[in-house]
């Protein structure tokens, strides 16, 4: 499938013409995944292999978007300075932000989104996560899916289901929750503002 075609099922129609070109200009492998753990999305650079995109295919489109160009500008820095650095460091953030101005208006994102994400983009962290006006925003783009809450949303020390395993709530450290997957007693960290399941 072409690159047009992919993005067009996933981002608001304003930005697919302007996400392609990024794609061609800067030629990267993309795939579309099934929701992970701790990440939305991610940029691999492998010896010989090239460049890697992949983004979660169950986020909204204005968090596809943002994760989509988050990800091409760790592509961008990569490319023209080939240090690893600090990822999410200020070449990266000025990067990010070069990247995300020309669809920063309505015709792209809901004004709701809009202003949080203009905030946000100041001083952008890793993850939108850390942000809780924009997180929030986003989330209410989502479609509440039945019998389900979000992560943050489960007290601590009650049980959930999660990628069909059971586990209970612990401490939130930062943008995820620290969990014990009931059956190994394993203690995994998951990102706050996954949709689990109540059991
Ligand atoms: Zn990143």
């Amino acid at each position: 499938m072409d690159s047009y075609r992919i993005l067009e099922k996933h981002i608001p129609e304003a930005a697919v013409a302007y996400c392609t070109d990024l794609w061609k200009k800067y030629p990267f492998a993309f795939r579309v995944t099934r929701p992970r753990r701790t990440k939305l999305g991610d940029f691999r650079a492998e010896p010989g292999k090239g460049f890697t995109i992949t983004v979660n295919d169950n986020l909204n489109p204005s968090a596809f978007l943002i994760t989509y160009l988050h990800e091409v500008a760790h592509l961008i820095v990569f490319r023209q300075y080939r240090r690893r650095g600090a990822p999410h460091g200020s070449l990266w953030q000025r990067t990010f932000r070069e990247v995300m101005q020309p669809i920063l208006h309505e015709g792209v994102f809901p004004a709701s989104v809009l202003e949080p994400l203009r905030d946000y983009l100041t001083n952008p962290a890793a993850s939108t996560g850390a942000h809780s006006a924009l997180t929030h925003a986003l989330r209410q783009l989502d479609a509440r899916p039945t019998g389900q809450k979000l992560l943050i949303e489960v007290p601590e020390g009650e049980t959930f289901r999660f990628l069909q395993k059971d586990y209970v709530r612990g401490m939130k450290r930062r943008t995820r929750v620290v969990c014990t997957e009931k059956s190994s007693g394993l203690k995994v960290s998951i990102w706050a503002h996954v949709w689990v399941e109540n059991t």
